[in-house]
């Protein structure tokens, strides 16, 4: 907790009302204590010392977004789901899970850094479940809101005996449901997530059978005052989740077009739909080898994660072959195509008929970036037939919808969580806006976006090692220094500034097969030295040895070795 005289005054900003789709100019607003204690207009309260001072004036106050829809468990990385791709020989799952649980604080920042104070994760595990308050009650962190393990009529292979680690928890009789749902409650967990999954022929039979377990698991949870997230793709499992009264869906419908009933009945009960446009569409193209990242992704999602995307298909190309293979064939392009318009279509549907939606990437799934992947989702939306304002809706005040918490945060508002952004331009004209963030204010406390991600040195020469294999010139400029430095080794100057540097390194997006392999990497305090192989420029592979010298957050020196 901060000190009680720990003030942020924000003076005479346009506000973004996001419920009443209004901008709301010459506002004045006052926090104590990480919440909002008035949002006047003209009136100038007496300030006391220490109080920050923001002059708001041609800028925008918007609530702090929200991402509906992620899990913890999941880097978005090609290791994260050996049920889809399974590298457990060259990676085992456990590693892959000690990734997630000892990089949490470099991913809550990457949230923090783009405006995103507060994250869904709607599918954990009991172990990170009983970690969520430490990372929550951070003041930089994204307000956390969490479930446990999913409850599921289908667990993957690879996810069984997991212990407390596992994701999946299997929904065998009523009775048993029941208790996996008391099970999460002395955990304090926010809502229960059901994964509604039918694996016979015939959906709707299957989706039935099921139907007593989905019936008794929402029914334990509303009775222990927790909301049920659902995950239903298809028509029937969810018109019956809803009709069982699910209270969030957490994907859209895909096989067939949703009804008027059907979306009648989501209005009626207040059922919120988080669509996660982008995330099927990741894995085909990550497996298919197809993804491109933008300049944007590689600034903003972990590097570590990107990099075992970008060494597709490595490290088995045999297997990866197979993928490729598959994801460009005739019938899978055509089943995507078509499964793809159908979301567009009841998307669409949804938003005309003014159903509560929320903005949920499914970030953590291969390819989905935790942080980096939210503007493509923004952007799908958009492409789908939301406008502006629909979209600054579902990404603030419908996202706290989704578990129940429209009092605590989600827009500006007297004694809501002093979770805002001031934004330096107008966030209703163009989402491009959305991040042109001057202040994160995160729990009352303001922050520059720059500051609140730290990376290490090792991420910063892996940030541009990624962007020169994505041949993105601008992308692999970025962690570099002003007044850069590079030498042949020891001494000998080769060249200095970036603008240099930028002519210079324009070759990498002018040779296509361009790769640089890192064979080795020694980390001591602010230097990395990596081994690398470089293809793509003849006929045999270039080595070098090259050394990173990293100044106050940047890379300052370079040296190569031949
Ligand atoms: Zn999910």
């Amino acid at each position: 907790m901060q000190p009680a005289a720990a003030q942020v005054f924000i003076k005479n900003i346009t506000l973004v009302d996001v419920e009443k789709k209004k901008l709301l100019t010459g506002y004045n607003v006052l926090t104590m204590d990480g919440r909002i204690l008035s949002v006047d207009k003209g009136k100038l309260p007496p300030l006391p010392n220490g109080t920050t001072e923001i002059d708001g004036a041609g800028k925008f106050l918007v609530p702090g977004f929200t991402d509906a829809h992620v899990h913890f468990f999941q880097s978005g990385g090609i290791y994260t789901r050996p049920d889809v791709i399974d590298l457990r020989k060259y990676q085992p799952h456990e590693k892959e899970l000690n990734w997630v649980h000892t990089n949490m604080d470099d991913l809550l920042r990457r949230y923090t850094s783009i405006g995103i104070t507060s994250v869904i994760d709607v599918g954990a595990s009991y172990t990170f479940l009983a970690q969520r308050d430490s990372f929550t009650n951070k003041d930089y962190s994204p307000v956390i809101r969490m479930t446990g393990p999913l409850l599921t009529t289908y667990v993957p292979e690879p996810y069984k005996n997991l212990g407390n680690e596992a994701p999946f928890e299997m929904m065998l009789t009523e009775e048993g449901v029941r208790q996996s749902v008391r099970n999460q409650l002395s955990l304090h967990t926010d809502f229960i997530k059901l994964w509604y999954i039918v694996t016979d022929a015939d959906i709707e039979k299957g989706a039935r059978k099921n139907l007593p377990l989905i019936k008794a698991a929402i029914e334990e949870a509303h009775q222990n005052k927790l909301r049920v997230a659902v995950h239903a793709t298809e028509r029937i499992t969810a018109q019956l989740a809803v009709e069982a009264g699910a209270d969030f869906l957490v994907h859209s419908v895909d096989d067939e077009i949703i009804s008027d009933a059907f979306v009648q009945l989501l209005k009626k009960n207040k059922t919120v739909l988080s669509p996660t446009l982008v995330v099927m569409g990741n894995y085909s193209k990550v497996l298919g080898d197809q993804y491109h990242f933008t300049t944007y992704e590689l600034a903003i999602a972990n590097p570590t994660t990107i990099a075992t995307v970008l060494n597709y298909p490595q490290p088995d190309t045999t297997l990866a072959g197979r993928y490729i293979k598959a994801m460009s064939s005739a019938r899978q392009q055509s089943e995507e195509k078509l499964a793809d318009s159908i979301m567009q279509v009841n998307f669409k549907k949804l938003v005309n008929a003014g159903v509560t939606i929320a903005t949920g990437t499914d970030a953590g799934n291969i390819g989905t970036q935790h942080a980096g992947s939210y503007f493509a989702e923004l952007k799908a939306m958009q492409a789908a037939g939301m406008n502006n304002w629909q979209l600054l809706e579902a990404s603030t005040i419908n996202g706290a919808k989704a578990t129940g918490q429209e009092n605590e945060w989600g827009s500006i508002s007297k004694n809501k969580l002093a979770n805002m952004l001031v934004l330096s331009a107008n966030p209703v004209e163009d989402i491009a806006n959305w991040r042109k963030i001057d202040w994160v204010i995160s729990k009352g406390i303001p922050f520059k976006p720059e500051a609140l991600i730290k990376p290490s040195p090792e991420l910063l020469a892996q940030q541009q090692l990624n962007a020169y294999n994505a041949h993105d010139l601008e992308a692999f400029l970025a962690p570099y220094a002003e007044d850069v430095e590079i030498f042949q080794f020891p001494d000998q100057l080769l060249m200095k500034g970036k603008e240099n540097m930028r002519k210079d390194y324009e070759f990498i997006t002018k040779t296509p097969g361009l790769y640089c392999k890192l064979l080795n990497r020694i980390v001591q305090g602010n230097m990395v030295i990596d081994q690398e192989e470089v293809t793509g420029f003849g006929s045999k592979p270039l080595h070098a040895v090259a050394i990173y010298l990293v100044e106050n957050g940047k890379i300052r020196k370079v040296y190569f070795k031949e």
